[in-house]
């Protein structure tokens, strides 16, 4: 078999085999959900409701702000007990909407049985993506809406779903693929209509056979071509992915459109497929509860909103003293410092690592051995950067390209100081940035 990928990258164990096989289990009803009103890149949505109010589940509860934002639903039905800011995965207080669980899940009446994508034109599907709530679900949370409007001139010829899921521990797109293959063929179709492309692809890495041979044999007939990548950390990253497929460079700076491609993850897809399906709109999504400090690791359907908390204890809880919580991969996921924090459109798993994992981490001085220029995917300079950001000579690390640093943590994982490079860079970049705002 012929395999796909990109040039440099890293290769760190996989530690899938905790969850890869295990069927998506259904998280019971939560007592109670917190709805951040920002769960995505743009603008927050804005209440619809108010404090005292009764709910149904799938119910618009906010709508979207602007372009660059989508609406969001209630993922239970019950009553709003709060709206106010409460702890965000960002690690700040974030206004959300808390509603209680009256036990019934009872779904409004609001909602449409279903969507025959025949009947869609191209304009009607593109509204359906927003009113979905749908955002990048692979950790990013852009608004999926946003992608099918290309600036003038610009056409998007391939569609294609990202199933590479390179991060390691995480499982939950793999089952996915294999549980809930016609969603996500049916998402694709409808992402391509939108688009008027011509073609689609699904990238999928090959240490995952069955989801290759369930969507191989789903797209059968179909103008959708299956792409079996090597396993190599970022492989799922947009522009790497873009590579594999298509041979395209998306220069640095610019969008995949400039090389008419669109990229969405196969949780994006499968969750307009399952809109169209059913007419629910996004308002649970599965993600991988793992790593050695969780008893029982799983792959779970959660309700948007539910706290990390009552994820753990449906997993069984802590094995031993967690050293570090991380909501996504160890690669690109924030470490959390408290356990009630909701589950987001974006989030993709819980991932608990033990005291004595954490404590194998302390980093040492650079020792100059470039192994980081090797493996960083956008050919920058990782240990200049890393050293520019640790001084504040912000103006230097901009010269050396900081900002096309896609955080993808590559350089971190291959260090044998350990430097923190990622926390580095992210934290010059933002500094970066807010200096630009300020200056207009
Ligand atoms: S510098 Fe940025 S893009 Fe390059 S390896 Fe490090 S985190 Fe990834
Ligand atoms: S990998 Fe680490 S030690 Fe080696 S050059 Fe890069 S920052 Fe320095």
């Amino acid at each position: 078999m012929h395999l796909r990928t990109f040039r440099k990258g890293i290769h760190p164990p996989g530690n899938k085999e905790k969850t890869s096989s295990l069927p998506v289990e259904i998280l019971p009803l939560p007592k109670q959900v917190v709805l951040p009103l920002s769960q995505h890149i743009g603008a927050p949505s804005e209440p619809l409701v108010s404090v005292g109010e009764q709910v149904m589940t799938g119910q618009k509860i906010a709508e979207a702000k602007g372009m660059v934002s989508v609406p969001l639903h209630a993922s239970i039905s019950g009553k709003v007990v709060a709206i106010e800011p409460r702890p965000h995965a960002s690690g700040k207080l974030v206004p959300a909407i808390v509603i209680e669980s009256d036990g019934t899940d009872q779904i409004s009446p609001e909602l449409a049985s279903g969507y025959n994508l025949e009947q869609l034109s191209a304009d009607q599907i593109k509204d359906l993506i927003r009113q979905a709530g749908l955002v990048g679900m692979g950790g990013a949370a852009f608004p999926t809406h946003v992608k099918y409007f290309p600036p003038k001139g610009k056409q998007i010829e391939y569609v294609i779903l990202n199933g590479a899921e390179c991060e390691p521990y995480l499982t939950c797109d793999h089952r996915l693929m294999v549980e809930r293959t016609d969603e996500i063929i049916l998402g694709l179709l409808a992402f391509m209509k939108a688009a008027n492309a011509e073609k689609g692809m699904i990238g999928v890495e090959v240490n995952k056979p069955d989801a290759i041979s369930a969507l191989t044999k789903a797209v059968e007939g179909l103008p959708i071509e299956i792409i079996p990548l090597q396993v190599k950390y970022p492989q799922g990253e947009e522009k790497m992915l873009i590579y594999a497929a298509t041979r395209r460079v998306v220069p640095a700076g610019a969008l995949p459109i400039e090389a008419g491609v669109v990229v969405n993850n196969v949780a994006t897809a499968a969750a307009l497929g399952g809109y169209l399906k059913n007419g629910r709109p996004l308002y649970s999504r599965v993600i991988t509860v793992t790593g050695n400090g969780i008893k029982h690791p799983k792959n779970v359907e959660v309700r948007l909103g539910t706290l990390v908390e009552d994820v753990i204890n449906y997993s069984g809880g802590f094995d031993g003293t967690p050293g570090r919580i991380i909501l996504g991969g160890p690669m690109t996921g924030p470490a959390q410092y408290r356990l009630d924090i909701p589950i987001m459109k974006g989030t993709s798993g819980i991932l608990v690592q033990t005291r004595a994992e954490v404590e194998k981490l302390e980093y040492a001085p650079c020792v100059r051995c470039g192994k980081c220029v090797d493996a960083c995917p956008y050919n920058l300079l990782p240990n200049y950067l890393g050293t520019f950001a640790e001084f504040d000579k912000l103006a230097e690390a901009e010269k050396y390209g900081i900002l096309d640093c896609r955080e993808c943590g590559s350089c971190t994982y291959i260090c044998p100081s350990r430097r923190p490079l990622i926390q580095l860079i992210k934290n010059a970049k933002s500094k970066i940035t807010a200096s630009k705002k300020k200056t207009g």
